[in-house]
């Protein structure tokens, strides 16, 4: 680690004071044990840390100040004194130092991820190191399509740039950032905490919020195509019709269609497709949809010119995109009737609508290592910390409340937020709790949504949707709400992964054929027997529904693709192709994985799963599975030609 960010501290104590005092104090606690090697701080400190799901620190403020007058004085001696900061701790001290992070013991399996994620930013451990780089020519001639400019495609490119390997990034839109640029429903945001939802390699220390809003985050992958001048390389307003492989030349054709219906070709290596699974809307099947009169709008193909103020607007679904909008326009509607049709599980979060202080920021930028142990933080308390959460104790006697003990905890966590939300006596608990296992269906955020129902503009309605008229929504009762507007918040055609492309592999052999509908399976999620060279970002079973971060993901998938194409091109070969036995045994342990897990629970329907029952969708592993899955790359498990 290079000294360079404690000038900042020694020409800035006071400002290294007030971000003392802003930040996290459990967080500078992990710094000054990194810093000093002294253990006793992680003794006094751990039994004021809670973990996962009511995660906070409740330290005695005299501890608090202890730890930051330490590590002022430690920080500022490094400053004065400059020599290298220590190495990285090894052994029982970095396990001590997860476990009281996490507020609970998370054993020795984080300590690789860990180390990896602590190594200085000179070094990107996530990046491709080249054993033999090859020369210029060689690479030269080798040219990768990436399909998509959003946030996995650009984690692609940026790689490929890196390594240098050229490409040619094809983005249907007409701008880079995907979802963030496509989603611009009211209310759209995160809800994911920011500073564990961005690359790990360009952090960004001045979040506004701890969960920014869509601008934010669009603004942020702009900045970030900018930075890493990606957009010369994009052909935007473009759309992959087609790929084929040529078993002559190993190479594939790619067919593009620009916004004005033409077409042209690309020859491409590989191909890193990067189309994500949330992007093509999903309107329900209810009779008379078209004859409704008033405005009709996806949440995901939102109108800017919309102006919902004074309109009696009628919203079918409940679901992430669903809380986000309602509570968001409710305020300023004449009417809002919600149509559920199943609710979902929603936690509190204090951090939810809460402002990044400026101290904090600072701290973030500038404190070593603090950013990193931050992270690590929100890593466990959103997503591998809630694992255990979700698997299903076959001994557990009451299946159809939760499925164990941990899971139980939860559901009452839940359950008493929204009781002392709505009141112990609202007629509307009966409609709004759940009752199937909580994380059976994505979990969300509250923001606000039981608020929104206790307004006396907000009707939320459990009777089935009978049929849409001109007019509005009809019950199955009969009953006719009349709108002005119907926003459907109905989700996305999840199943039909890299639909409409027409992919071909060896032989021709067609991928929507192989996957038949709703079906797709890959290893890792992103390799398909017989379809050499091409690689999913976000495949099946990668999407994340024990929490967690689908940038984490991108960024262990881009590592591993790396891999693949340094062994292809290191060793003069053309095509790397996954050997069908190796895909095939992981597709069973994902599906036997799954057997055991809460979305598979009797009589639960979420989109994780095909028309069959099988999850195709989700990942079953801890984040730290995939990570350790896919830093490692066995060529024995590939055909190469
Ligand atoms: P979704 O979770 O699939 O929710 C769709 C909603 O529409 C559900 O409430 C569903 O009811 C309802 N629905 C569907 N068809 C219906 C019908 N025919 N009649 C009545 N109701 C119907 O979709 P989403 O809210 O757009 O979210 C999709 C995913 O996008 C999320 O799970 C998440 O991964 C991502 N997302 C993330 C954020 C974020 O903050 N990070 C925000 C938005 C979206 P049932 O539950 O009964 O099926």
């Amino acid at each position: 680690m290079t000294n360079h960010n404690l000038d900042t501290l020694a020409s800035q104590p006071e400002q290294l004071r007030a971000a003392l005092e802003a930040a996290d104090a459990a967080t500078l606690m992990l710094v000054l044990v990194q810093l000093t090697r002294d253990a006793s701080w992680l003794d006094r400190a751990r039994p004021h840390i809670a973990g996962p799901m009511s995660y906070h620190e409740t330290m005695p403020e005299p501890l608090r100040a202890e730890i930051r007058a330490g590590l002022f004085d430690v920080l500022m001696d490094y400053a004065r004194n400059p020599r290298p900061l220590p190495p990285i701790p090894g052994g029982q001290l970095l396990v001590d130092m997860l476990n009281t992070a996490a507020g609970e013991p998370v054993g020795e399996d984080y300590v690789a991820m860990m180390r990896e994620d602590l190594e200085p930013a000179a070094v990107d451990p996530r990046g491709l190191v080249w054993r033999d780089r090859p020369g210029d020519a060689v690479l030269d001639a080798f040219h990768v399509v990436v399909i998509g400019a959003g946030m996995s495609g650009m984690c692609a490119a940026i790689r490929l740039q890196q390594a240098g390997i050229p490409f040619t990034i094809i983005e249907k839109n007409a701008t880079v950032s995907g979802t963030w640029f496509e989603n611009s429903y009211p209310g759209c945001g995160v809800d994911t905490p920011n500073h564990f939802y961005s690359y790990s390699f360009e952090p960004n220390h001045d979040w506004s919020h701890f969960y920014a809003k869509r601008d934010e985050l669009w603004q942020y992958f702009e900045g970030v195509a900018d930075k890493h001048d990606l957009r010369r390389r994009t052909h935007l307003g473009t759309e992959v019709t087609a790929c084929t492989f040529d078993d002559a030349t190993q190479t594939w054709a790619v067919t593009a269609r620009r916004a004005d219906g033409s077409e042209y070709a690309l020859k491409a290596n590989a191909i890193m497709s990067a189309v994500g699974i949330l992007n093509r809307p999903k309107l329900p099947d209810i009779p008379g949809r078209d004859s409704f009169a008033g405005t009709a709008l996806h949440t995901a193909q939102w109108d800017p010119a919309f102006d919902w103020r004074g309109k009696r607007i009628a919203m079918i679904g409940t679901g992430a995109s669903g809380h986000q909008v309602g509570p968001t326009i409710a305020p300023d509607v004449a009417e809002l009737t919600i149509f559920q049709r199943s609710p979902h599980w929603v936690v509190p979060n204090p951090n939810y609508f809460g402002e990044v202080a400026d101290g904090k920021k600072w701290a973030l930028a500038n404190i070593p290592y603090y950013g990193r142990w931050y992270r690590f933080q929100l890593f466990w308390g959103f997503a591998d910390g809630l694992h255990s959460a979700l698997k299903v104790d076959p001994e557990w006697q009451n299946p159809t409340r939760s499925i164990n003990q941990k899971n139980d905890r939860h559901r009452d966590f839940m359950e008493r937020h929204i009781r002392s939300e709505l009141g112990a006596d609202s007629p509307l608990l009966a409609k709004v709790i759940p009752d199937y296992p909580p994380y059976g269906k994505r979990i969300l955020i509250d923001n606000d949504w039981y608020k929104m129902l206790k307004r006396p503009n907000v009707a939320l309605v459990t009777d089935k949707i009978a049929e849409i008229t001109p007019e509005g929504i009809v019950t199955a009762d009969g009953t006719l709400t009349s709108v002005d507007a119907i926003v459907y918040a109905t989700g996305f055609q999840a199943s039909k992964m890299l639909w409409p492309m027409i992919i071909k592999g060896r032989h021709g052999i067609n991928l929507h054929e192989v996957w038949k509908p709703d079906d797709a399976t890959a290893y890792l999620g992103t390799l398909v027997p017989e379809f050499p060279n091409y690689f999913i970002l976000l495949g099946p079973n990668t999407g994340l529904a024990h929490g967690g971060n689908a940038i984490f993901m991108v960024e262990c998938q881009v590592r591993y693709i790396m891999n693949c194409l340094r062994e292809v091109i290191e060793s003069g070969k053309h095509s790397i192709d996954v050997r069908a036995p190796v895909h095939d045994a992981f597709v069973e342990e994902v599906d036997q994985l799954h057997d055991g897990m809460v979305w598979t629970h009797k009589g639960l329907n979420n989109w994780y799963r095909n028309p069959a029952g099988r999850v195709f969708a989700v990942l079953p592993y801890r984040l730290v599975d995939y990570w350790r899955m896919t830093s490692v790359f066995d060529p024995s498990e590939y055909r190469f030609a």
